[in-house]
This record gives structure tokens, sequence and C-alpha cells, in this order.
């Protein structure tokens, strides 16, 4: 699972997507007791390893590795918890952070007829649309916890939420090398 989740951190950061430090990735390794494979903060995310991996606990404490938790560590529990997730990813791409701050007086990203959102899970065809709602950005972690735990008992069909001029919390499966590179989230991020 370590080597599994690098593979697609080192992705996405080639891909432009997590540039520098930002961005943060988790993998869901037990579910009871509750335990997340996560990246740490503030190490650039084209050069981690393996190792550097942290595991977290259900209330986002380390119990295992060297460097810091992210502060976004309890999005990522409350997205695995409640979504059934067994991974979530957040990436800064320019392009999602741009589109977040467009249509953030709509609150909602609306997505229809493209050919690859019948990549995201559950959706057969491309005659759907999606749509990915805009949060307001804040450093008040729990409390944005607590706004993205309503939002998913309200919509709990969702692929994403877009933080406003911020970034993209996505989650699904990680996919094995016979499928595509990130599973679901390609198709998102
Ligand atoms: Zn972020």
């Amino acid at each position: 699972m370590r080597e599994r989740l690098i593979e697609v951190i080192h992705f996405l950061h080639w891909r432009g997507w997590a540039p520098g430090t930002g961005g943060n990735f988790s993998a869901l390794i037990s579910e009871s007791p509750l335990r997340l494979l996560m990246s740490p903060s503030g190490y650039n995310k084209g050069g981690l390893v393996p190792s550097d991996l942290l595991v977290v606990d259900a209330a986002g404490r380390k119990i295992e590795g060297e460097g810091k938790p992210s502060a976004e560590t309890l999005l990522h529990l409350v997205l695995t918890k409640k979504t059934g997730a067994k991974s979530v990813l957040h990436t800064h791409s320019v392009w999602n952070t741009l589109l977040s701050d467009i249509y953030a007086v709509q609150g909602v990203l609306e997505l229809s007829h493209y050919e690859m959102l019948k990549g995201l899970g559950g959706i057969q065809t491309h005659e759907h649309t999606e749509r990915v709602p805009i949060v307001e950005n804040s450093q008040d972690i729990p409390a944005l916890t607590n706004k993205i735990e309503d939002l998913l008992k309200r919509q709990p069909n969702l692929h994403g939420i877009l933080l406003r001029n911020h970034g993209l919390y996505t989650w699904g499966s990680l996919a094995g090398r016979r499928t595509t590179a990130c599973g679901d989230f390609r198709v998102l991020v």
C-alpha cells in the first residue's frame, strides 16, 4: 500500500497537480481500529519515498513515522468514515483552484456530458451532470470538517469537493496497476 500510494502521489505531482509541498494524500490500511497511511506535511511530494508515509489513528494522531501529520488530516478522516473510501486525494492544481473561485457564487461546479464522467464510480454514461460543491476555504480545520460532514449527509453521492481558492478533495479506491493510474480520481483532478 505504501508503494501504491507513493506511485499515485508522484503521478499527481508530475502532472503539476500537487506542486511543491502542496496537497495531502491518504489510504485506508485498517478499518478497526481505523488507521490511515498519510503523506507528511511540508515535504515536496515529488521526492516522497514509501518510508516517509505516516500512520495516523482515528483522531488524527501520528502513531508511526518521522514527519508531522497535515493539519488537514481531520478532513481525510471524515471523508474516509462517511464515504467508505479506501483513499482520499487532495490536490492543488491551478485549474481546480481557478474554477473554484470562478464558480464560487453558484456554490457548485457542474460538469455535464463529458465522455470521461463515466469513469467516476457508479456512473455508467457520459450523459451525466457531476455537481462538485464549492466550500469556502478556512484555516479552522475542525469547523471545515464539520461543514464537510454536513455536506456529505445531504449529498452522499458526491465524488469530490472543491475548497475555494485552495484545491480539490476526491476519494475512491486505489486502482491496481492493470486499470488506471489513479482509479476514480483522474476524472475530477
Ligand atoms: Zn490543501
